[in-house]
């Protein structure tokens, strides 16, 4: 995500009318209107997603690369149009360097058997970091069992900062890839991943990129960000659930072996063996969420409608006054970069006297969804010194009024408590 010039204190979004969008968004929970702050999980879906997808199984439905008749042709037109979009919002330059998968997880884990298995040996190392979602952690940690080669952790500093000062410790000439998430789900920390992957280039490593919060937060540019792979969950960016996308540099994914063996991802079969066709086709086995994929082209036309520019500045702009009103609150202790320029939009708390569990069961009963828990990065809460946390995190159709919510049931919380 790169940084955007714009002041914290207007939003360059029409809320409102972007609210319009969503038809969940009318619903009420527990009797009281629906305030989502749950965005970091999923996103909820506009109304022309849906209507994609729905369009789809009504009028185009069949299946993709295999048949003649017109329908198959419109639809893998249709599901080889979203690549082309896809790559053009990653601002990649070849679409046939985006493989889809079923979501981040997928696409991580693919890299880890296509290209670690293979490229990977015994002292080799691979570098992490301590605030990884567990997907971009377990994956490694089964490579290493497998292969032999090491992990390595990046560390943070008090403010949820990867401690960058300290690189040539943590990379070094045995380092054979970097694995980081661009946006710490947990801390809101946007990473420089720039600064990481200089330091990685500096010794031959690849660079992978977890873009699961920073494809659906702002304006990615894949070659900008010097990795090697970038993998994000559309579900999170207004998309479907059941696809994810995985980028690689072409060359990486021509020497890759594939991942799963089946249906389409072959040139010949034999009896005894077969060869691969060509990329991406050769990590795409068996049928593919055709209908996903046109609902991800339609979420992709209305994020790159509003700009990725837009949505950034808006993010910043509802964050800065989260935090503000947070602060305000002498029982509240959030983690991360206080900075807002440093931070997606997204905030992880802890009451200093309620149980983050207690506190997200108690926020619904007022109509507003918040996670609580361990956000799936466990050795972060160790490393932070707490078992779970809460976390509010916005988006586009997310205003301060959400944020004024959200303060109005934390202070109801704590007279339930007594406090
Ligand atoms: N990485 C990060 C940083 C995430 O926040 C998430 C999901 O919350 C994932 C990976 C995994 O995404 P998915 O469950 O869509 O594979």
């Amino acid at each position: 995500m790169n940084p955007v010039d714009t002041q914290a204190e207007t939003t360059p979004l029409d809320v409102e009318r972007i609210r319009q969008d969503f038809p969940i968004l009318r619903r009420k929970v527990r009797g009281k209107p629906l305030v989502y702050l749950d965005n970091a999980a999923t996103s909820q879906k506009p109304q022309s997603v849906i209507d994609a997808i729905s369009h789809h199984y009504s009028h185009t439905n069949a299946n993709v690369h295999r048949g003649v008749h017109c329908l198959a042709e419109e639809a893998t037109e249709a599901y080889e149009e979203v690549r082309r979009k896809v790559c053009r919002f990653i601002h990649a330059d070849d679409p046939t360097s985006i493989v889809f998968t079923r979501n981040t997880t997928e696409s991580i884990n693919l890299v880890a058997h296509a290209w670690g298995r293979k490229f990977l040996a015994e002292d080799d190392e691979v570098v992490l970091t301590v605030m990884e979602h567990h997907s971009n952690l377990v994956p490694w940690q089964l490579l290493a069992k497998d292969t032999g080669c090491k992990l390595r952790f990046i560390d943070i500093d008090d403010d949820g900062h990867l401690r960058t000062d300290r690189l040539d410790e943590y990379i070094t000439d045995k380092t054979k890839l970097v694995c980081m998430g661009h946006v710490s789900n947990a801390l809101g920390t946007i990473n420089s991943v720039r600064t990481i992957a200089c330091a990685a280039r500096a010794v031959g490593a690849l660079v992978l990129v977890d873009g699961a919060q920073s494809a659906p937060h702002g304006p990615v540019n894949v070659e900008t960000l010097d990795c090697d792979f970038y993998a994000y969950s559309p579900h999170k960016a207004l998309g479907p659930m059941g696809i994810g996308v995985l980028w690689a540099r072409r060359d990486l994914l021509e020497e890759m072996d594939p991942f799963l063996g089946g249906g389409e991802m072959i040139r010949n079969v034999t009896l005894e063996r077969s060869t691969w066709a060509g990329v991406p086709h050769k990590f795409e086995a068996g049928t593919p969420s055709v209908a996903d994929a046109v609902g991800l082209g339609a979420a992709t036309d209305y994020l790159m409608d509003i700009g990725m520019e837009n949505i950034r500045a808006h993010e910043k702009y509802i964050i800065s006054y989260a935090m503000e009103r947070l602060a305000e609150l002498p029982f509240i202790r959030f983690f991360g970069p206080r900075d807002p320029v440093d931070r997606c939009g997204l905030v992880s708390f802890i009451d200093t006297d309620i149980h983050p569990h207690d506190l997200g069961t108690i926020v619904d009963q007022h109509g507003v969804a918040i996670r609580a828990g361990h956000h799936c990065a466990k050795p972060l809460m160790h490393r932070l010194g707490v078992v779970a946390t809460a976390r509010a995190s916005f988006y586009i159709y997310n205003d301060r009024n959400d944020v004024d919510a959200l303060i109005d049931s934390l202070l109801a919380a704590r007279k339930v408590f007594g406090l």
